[in-house]
């Protein structure tokens, strides 16, 4: 006898909601902490010629080719460390949670945060605790070391800057939950380029810690490469469960490519920093608004009504994020990434008419 679809899926599975990713068509994009700019007209065109060279008809090297020497060169990896790669660094907290002593491993994050680390968990059927922040978003350190002594977390997620919230906690905090943490401690630098401070240092040094980095918000989202630098011992455990060829051959060599020319997305991270102040102290004069602190490309904002807001801004041609609901530290906030200066004229624009 055929079986039903609910008899061959997880009940669990079943009752998920896929990841939804908002349509923008049509819209000024700045929902998704993406870079706003395009490669240079003539890197596209040297890109392309060392793409047409790429031999499509092989499997890419397992290893990343000379993709780990390059990262660990261009961002001051430690030689200590080793480094995996993955499918986005989405596909590196995949890779940590699978790999856990499950079913008594538990994934800790802070809440709010990234909802990948809690939807891994759960795809892993590994206990998930989530530890609240603050409500101005800071660590709350004291209740964060009381879970990690009462769960013992296997691994926790400490995204350094925070996204959706925009702050980036305490150094000696992150410090202090790394000498209390049991399991690992990964430190997500997804927002390295727009932030003031990085663990990038001690990789390699320290067992249990992981430093998780992605060229995502650097500019190359479409490529979809994250990596992580650890101690070898621990890095060399990830990488039995990494399917052999994630990264294809495109990324590999155009990820290769953009590391050659790393100046020209320094120098666009660097304006995204001088726009993200400067949207910050605008919307910062409109008393209705609170601005939260940010450290990544993005300003984290709340305001009376967030879905009427979001609405408006649609209306108006910008797609952001609505963050209510998601989390109760999160009520009526908004996610609003730095674009082009053009593109934060126009929400600025938007949102001083919308509250006129
Ligand atoms: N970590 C954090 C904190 C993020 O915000 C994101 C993406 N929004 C990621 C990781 C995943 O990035 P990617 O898979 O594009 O590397």
């Amino acid at each position: 006898m055929k079986m039903s679809i609910q008899q061959l899926f997880r009940p669990d599975v079943q009752a998920m909601q896929a990841y939804h990713v908002a349509d923008a068509t049509g819209l000024i994009k700045l929902d998704a902490m993406e870079n706003p700019y395009r490669l240079p007209e003539a890197l596209r065109a040297e890109l392309g010629r060392t793409l047409a060279d790429v031999a499509l008809n092989r499997y890419p090297d397992p290893h990343g080719g000379s993709l780990k020497p390059a990262l660990k060169a261009a961002f001051g990896i430690p030689a200590a460390a080793d480094v995996i790669l993955g499918n986005g660094s989405d596909e590196i907290i995949t890779l940590i949670t699978q790999a856990l002593a499950a079913p008594e491993a538990v994934v800790m994050a802070l809440e709010p945060s990234f909802v990948m680390y809690k939807l891994n968990a759960q795809f892993s059927r590994v206990p998930y605790v989530g530890v609240p922040l603050n409500a101005d978003f800071t660590l709350n350190l004291p209740a964060t070391l009381a879970a990690i002594a009462q769960h013992q977390p296997a691994v926790i997620f400490v995204a350094y800057p925070n996204n959706p919230t925009g702050p980036r906690f305490a150094r000696a905090e992150v410090e202090a939950i790394l000498d209390a943490a049991p399991g690992l401690v990964v430190v997500d630098e997804a927002y390295q380029a727009f932030a003031d401070d990085s663990f990038i240092g001690l990789a390699g040094s320290h067992e249990r810690l992981i430093v998780m980095r992605t060229l995502s918000k650097l500019g190359l989202a479409g490529l979809r490469l994250g990596y992580a630098a650890g101690h070898p011992a621990t890095i060399a455990q990830l990488d039995k469960i990494r399917p052999p060829y994630n990264i294809n051959v495109l990324t590999q060599a155009a990820a290769g490519f953009a590391l050659q020319h790393l100046a020209v997305f320094d120098a666009q991270a660097a304006e995204l920093r001088r726009e993200r102040t400067a949207l910050a102290v605008a919307l910062g004069e409109m008393a209705v608004l609170t601005v939260f602190p940010s450290e990544a490309n993005f300003l984290t904002v709340r305001v009376p009504d967030a879905a009427a807001l979001f609405a408006a801004l649609k209306q108006a041609g910008i797609l952001i994020k609505n963050l209510h609901g998601y989390h109760p530290l999160l009520d009526n906030c908004l996610r609003i990434t730095v674009g082009s200066p053009d593109e934060n004229k126009a929400v600025l624009a938007a949102i001083t008419t919308y509250f006129a």
